[in-house]
């Protein structure tokens, strides 16, 4: 049996990158998957075996109210949210302006608050429940520059482990989910020299694909986990290590 098999999975920021690989292994383990993302670039995922897809701006409750209930109408239940949407933003302390600070919050921070708001009442009466949200290794660790960026990843490592003892004996366990640099769309756009920088710093010597974080996200979702709640799973060759 595959190892999300009869779950039910909401998979935000699910149009490319990591959150795209993440919708398509949990469908390969079994879930139904409701990929999410802001723009149409997700569209093509819908109609692929156990997967349909839904626009959902994470920053938005009005959609998550939307995508939520809808889910509830057609599965009658939401086991797994990977709150997995994320944007970056590169500016140092005294160069952010208060719209991209803002614009960073919103989406990294307050989308991951709204969506865990969405899915807690469903997971309470159903008693079990797994939310993933993705941070970083700039969750724990810093590197110059991108204040914004490790604020909310900072956060949402904190906020993981708030709602985890806050919803433990309703049986929903929270973990937070810490890549280290991945080959995706996001890290495709930076500068390059910032890119030899970090995969030059990281032990094992390369970038990590996609597919290495979706596997760990598996593993949270799954039974496999059952006694993991308000943990750090860093998936980064190494880096924090250090
Ligand atoms: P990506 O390639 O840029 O993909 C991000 C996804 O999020 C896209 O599908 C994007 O689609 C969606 N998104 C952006 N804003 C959204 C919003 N307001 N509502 C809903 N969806 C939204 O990024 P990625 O590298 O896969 O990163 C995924 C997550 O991993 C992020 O949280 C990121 O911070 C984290 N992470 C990445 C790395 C890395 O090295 N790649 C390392 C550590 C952590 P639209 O623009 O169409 O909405």
């Amino acid at each position: 049996m595959s190892r999300l098999t009869g779950k039910v999975a909401i998979v935000t920021g699910a149009g490319r990158g990591i959150g795209r690989s993440i919708a398509e292994v949990f469908a390969r383990e079994g879930a139904t998957v409701v990929a999410t993302s802001r723009g149409s670039d997700a569209d093509q995922l819908g109609g692929r075996r156990g997967i349909e897809y839904h626009q959902l701006d994470v920053s938005k409750d009005q959609d998550w109210q939307r995508v939520v209930g809808g889910v509830l109408e057609r599965h009658g239940r939401v086991d797994v949210l990977a709150n997995n949407a994320g944007i970056i933003a590169y500016q140092p302390v005294h160069e952010l302006t208060v719209e991209d600070w803002e614009r960073v919050v919103a989406i990294n921070q307050t989308g991951t608050w709204l969506g865990m708001r969405a899915v807690l009442p469903t997971m309470m009466g159903q008693g079990s429940g797994s939310i993933i949200n993705v941070s970083s290794i700039w969750g724990s660790a810093a590197v110059a520059g991108g204040h914004a960026y490790h604020a909310t990843k900072g956060a949402v490592r904190n906020m993981s482990k708030n709602a985890a003892i806050t919803y433990a004996k309703d049986g929903i366990r929270v973990n937070s989910l810490h890549p280290g640099f991945i080959n995706t769309p996001l890290t495709d756009a930076q500068d390059p020299d910032v890119n030899d920088y970090v995969v030059g710093q990281t032990p094992m010597g390369r970038a990590g694909k996609p597919e290495e974080i979706a596997q760990g996200a598996v593993f949270l979702a799954s039974d496999d986990s059952s006694f993991m709640t308000g943990a750090e799973l860093v998936i980064d060759g190494g880096y924090l290590a250090q």
